[in-house]
């Protein structure tokens, strides 16, 4: 990569890495915070993945009328000139997630790069992680989660908008349409479920496998599935048959029936409303979260694997006041649930997971008045991509 112009230079340094941010002239006394936490995500990276970043230096530099938002060109990134902003306006819109994605990709994408478009999602998927891992890490869990609900959100549209079509997707006709919400969003998304399906440590331990393991080489997605299966001895066919191989995603019904005699809670979990064309049965691990009305919350994990299932859960110290079928919010599917109003209100007030939150309130139609009275808050209402919120 070449970039010529007349740049001001900023240097920095991480772990003896030298780091230049290069800004045009009149930008250089926020070239830092445009490219805010640089040496903080390096480190971070680097940790997560125990692969310390593997090339001698960082450059990160901005041009004008730029093909595309930014490009992880080894060593020397290129950003789009909207990343220049002042201090003020980097406050409510920093440039941490496209920082963090194409610093991801000097692991995943120049590391070890996709062997064809088709498998395109091996950089993409994983940069688009990062982003998630990032606020995660440095903003909380709220804030990852507010971003994985815009990348569901956008990858729903495009299905319902353009079609679906496999993760893995050797049927396109330019390699510009592989650019699209399945190579990036589904593929991070999916990535999500995987880590919370295996744990943190084995996860992490298997990209650290995946990285070593092909590191200078171009790969397709078999060897991130064997790099998985050799750390944590499980195969792992049935997850990316269905999720990287496979098309779409479920659309679940799920019916809650409950015996207060018994104290016995029956789920119901209808998978056949999935359109045609998906994947057409998907094997779902996943708690079923029961919350009472003293505020515990217990987790019921179960694994889905039917068209129809029913799900038996016995000897519960009490009615639940609410369930959440994803009650950790991990999957990539469209659930519906027969809950009342006064279930979702519930599940807003006892939950602490914002997916919850944000799916309670887009779910009932009365405006949660007497909720957010009850709840002693000063109600601001605004619109996050189509979702009516309400927030102190
Ligand atoms: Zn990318």
């Amino acid at each position: 990569m070449v970039a010529v112009g007349e740049f001001h230079e900023e240097k920095d340094v991480w772990n003896g890495v030298p780091l230049h941010y290069l800004v045009e002239k009149g930008w250089s006394k926020y070239a830092k915070k445009i490219f805010n936490h640089t040496p903080e995500m390096l480190g971070f990276f680097s940790d997560k993945l125990q692969y310390p970043y593997p090339w001698d230096k960082y450059g990160q530099v901005v041009v004008r009328d730029f093909v595309s938002g930014a490009m992880e060109n080894t060593g020397a990134v290129v950003f789009g000139d909207f990343v220049q902003n002042t201090e003020r306006e980097l406050i409510d819109n920093d440039n941490d997630y496209i920082v963090a994605h194409e610093m991801m990709h000097h692991w995943f994408g120049d590391l070890v790069t996709c062997e064809n478009w088709s498998n395109l999602t091996l950089n993409e998927g994983f940069a688009d992680y990062a982003e998630y891992l990032w606020f995660e890490h440095k903003y909380g869990k709220d804030r990852a989660e507010y971003h994985r609900m815009n990348e569901m959100n956008g990858y729903y549209s495009q299905v319902f908008g353009g079609g679906a079509h496999p993760l893995i997707h050797h049927y396109y006709e330019d390699k510009e349409q592989m650019f699209d919400a399945h190579s990036y969003n589904k593929g991070g998304l999916v990535l999500h479920m995987l880590r919370q399906y295996l744990g943190d440590e084995a996860f992490f331990a298997s990209l650290h496998k995946y990285l070593t393991d092909n590191a200078g080489t171009a790969v397709e997605v078999d060897e991130l599935r064997m790099a998985f299966e050799d750390t944590v001895g499980e195969d792992l066919h049935w997850f990316f048959d269905q999720w990287f191989l496979g098309t779409g995603h479920p659309h679940l019904d799920v019916t809650y029936t409950y015996n207060d005699e018994n104290k016995v809670l029956l789920v119901e979990v209808d998978q056949t409303k999935t359109p045609p064309g998906f994947h057409p049965l998907f094997r779902m691990p996943v708690d079923i979260a029961l919350y009472f009305q003293d505020g515990s919350v217990e987790y019921h994990p179960v694994v889905i694997s039917e068209k129809k299932q029913r799900i038996l859960i016995e000897n519960l110290k009490a009615a639940p006041v609410t369930y959440v079928f994803d009650g950790k919010n991990v999957l990539l599917a469209l659930i519906n649930e027969n809950k009342t109003p006064e279930q979702y209100k519930a599940q807003f007030k006892h939950s602490s997971r914002f997916m919850d939150k944000m799916i309670a309130f887009t779910s009932t139609n009365d405006g949660n008045a007497d909720l957010i009275q009850s709840l002693g808050r000063k109600v601001l209402s605004f619109q996050i991509y189509g979702y009516q919120c309400y927030c102190r």
